[in-house]
C-alpha cells in the first residue's frame, strides 16, 4: 500500500470498528433486565445496541408510568381519583382493547374489578377476607357496561375504579416488539414476568424455546417452540394468601361473585400471535374454567392453550398438544381437546406418533 495511503486505511479500520459497535452483527445478543410493574423484565435480543434496549427499559417504564393503579401521577390513578382525564393514546388504546376483551368475555375479564383487588389487599399486601356485605356492597361499582370511552377525555362514572393488570404487560410486550422491529431487530426474547414474547426465531433458524411453568412444582410443564408469538401463563400460585382457616385465595377475582375466581383451574397459558389478546385470554380463562375456555377456544380458535385443572388433568388444545414434548415425570394426564365439540376429550399418549407433529418445529426439538 503506498504510504500516503495509510493514514486513510487507518481511519477506515477505525470507522468501522465504530460502525460494529453501534450495530452489531445477527450474530451478536445483547441484553437488558429492570424492574417494572411489580415484576422482573429482561429482554435478550439480536443485532440490537444498548442504546435500543434502554430505549425498550424507557418504553416500559413509561407505560407503567401511565397505567399503574399505585402511582399517584398515573392516568389511571387519575382516572380513578374521579378525575377527568384527556388520555394518552396508549392508555385509550389499551382501555379501548381491555373493554372490547371484556365485552368478548362476558363479563369475565372485567377492567372496573378494582375495588374488589383493592378490598382483598392484592394492592397492598395487606390481606383480608371480606365480609359478603362488603363484597356486595362492592359489586355495585363493579361493572365494565358502564365505562364509555370516547376519543379525548373521560370520567369514569362516581365509585368506579380501573385496572389495567391484567393486560398490561400483554401490551406492552407487543410495544416493546414493535419498537425493537422499527430499529431492525429480526430476533429477540422478551420475558415480562410470566409473559414471555418470541420476536422472530433464533439466529440460527430455529424456533424459540419457551418453558411453560407448572403450576404445582417449581418445574416446567413444558416447553413450547414458539417464533412471533407470546406465551402467557395466569396462575393461582402467582400471588396468593392463605386466611386463618387455611384456605387459599388469589389474585385473579371473579367479578360476578366478588371472590377469587374458584372454577377448579390452577393454572392457564395462552399462546398466540399477540401479547394483549392472550394476556387479557389467560386471566379471563381461569375465570371461566375448563368448559368455559374449552367453548371460548371451539368459538374464537385464533390461540392455543394449556389448562391445568385442580384435580391434575392438563388439558392441550390440538397444536398445542403437537408443539408440546411433555415432561413424562409430570404426574397429569394429559387430553388434547378434539375440534369437533361433541366428541369425548380423547386423552393423548405422551410418548405420541412423532409424524403428527409440526415437521418444522419437531426438527428444531432435535437440533436440540
Ligand atoms: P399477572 O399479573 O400475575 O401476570 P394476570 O394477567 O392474570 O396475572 O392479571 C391479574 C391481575 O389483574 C390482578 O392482580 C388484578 O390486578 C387484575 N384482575 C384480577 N381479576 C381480574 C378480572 N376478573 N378482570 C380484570 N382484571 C383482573
Ligand atoms: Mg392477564
Amino acid at each position: 500500500m503506498p504510504r500516503k495511503l495509510l493514514p486513510l486505511f487507518l481511519l477506515l479500520l477505525l470507522l468501522m470498528a465504530a460502525c460494529a459497535e453501534k450495530s452489531p452483527s445477527l450474530g451478536e445478543d445483547t441484553s437488558v433486565s429492570f424492574f417494572a410493574m411489580d415484576t422482573f423484565m429482561s429482554i435478550r435480543a439480536y443485532g440490537a445496541d444498548a442504546n435500543t434496549l434502554r430505549d425498550c427499559q424507557s418504553l416500559a417504564e413509561r407505560l407503567e408510568s401511565l397505567f399503574s393503579t399505585t402511582r399517584e401521577g398515573s392516568e389511571i390513578a387519575a382516572l380513578n381519583r374521579g378525575e377527568t382525564v384527556s388520555l394518552s393514546q396508549e392508555t385509550r388504546e389499551l382501555l379501548s382493547s381491555a373493554l372490547a376483551l371484556s365485552r368478548e368475555t362476558g363479563g369475565a375479564l372485567d377492567v372496573s374489578v378494582y375495588p374488589l383487588v383493592k378490598a382483598w389487599g392484592f394492592t397492598t399486601g395487606e390481606y383480608r377476607v371480606p365480609g359478603s356485605e362488603e363484597l356486595s356492597a362492592l359489586l355495585e361499582r363493579v361493572d365494565y357496561r358502564s365505562i364509555s370511552l370516547q376519543d379525548g377525555e373521560i370520567t369514569l362514572p362516581p365509585g368506579m375504579e380501573v385496572d389495567l393488570g391484567s393486560v398490561a404487560k400483554g401490551y406492552t410486550g407487543d410495544m416493546l416488539c414493535s419498537l425493537l422491529r422499527s430499529w431492525g431487530v429480526e430476533s429477540a426474547i422478551l420475558d415480562l414476568g410470566g409473559n414471555v414474547q418470541a420476536l422472530g426465531k433464533k439466529p440460527d433458524g430455529s424456533p424459540w424455546r419457551v418453558g411453560i411453568k407448572d403450576p404445582k412444582s417449581e418445574g416446567l410443564l413444558d416447553v413450547v417452540a414458539m417464533r412471533d408469538e407470546a406465551a402467557v401463563t395466569s396462575g393461582g400460585y402467582e400471588r396468593y394468601f392463605t386466611d386463618e382457616e387455611g384456605r387459599l385465595w388469589w389474585h385473579i377475582i371473579d367479578p360476578k361473585s366478588g371472590y377469587p375466581a374458584s372454577s377448579g383451574l390452577i393454572g392457564v397459558t395462552v399462546v398466540g400471535p399477540e401479547g394483549l389478546r392472550c394476556d387479557a385470554l389467560s386471566t379471563a380463562l381461569f375465570i371461566l374454567g375448563a368448559d368455559g375456555a374449552v367453548s371460548y377456544w371451539l368459538e374464537h380458535r385464533d390461540f392455543q392453550m394449556a389448562l391445568v385443572t385442580d384435580d391434575g388433568r392438563l388439558l392441550l388444545t390440538p397444536d398445542l398438544a403437537r408443539r408440546f414434548t411433555p415432561d413424562t415425570a409430570l404426574s397429569y394426564t394429559l387430553e388434547v381437546i378434539p375440534d369437533d365439540e361433541n366428541q369425548d376429550l380423547d386423552p393423548l399418549d405422551p410418548g405420541g406418533d412423532a409424524d403428527s407433529r409440526d415437521p418444522e418445529l419437531a426438527d428444531a426439538d432435535e437440533k436440540e
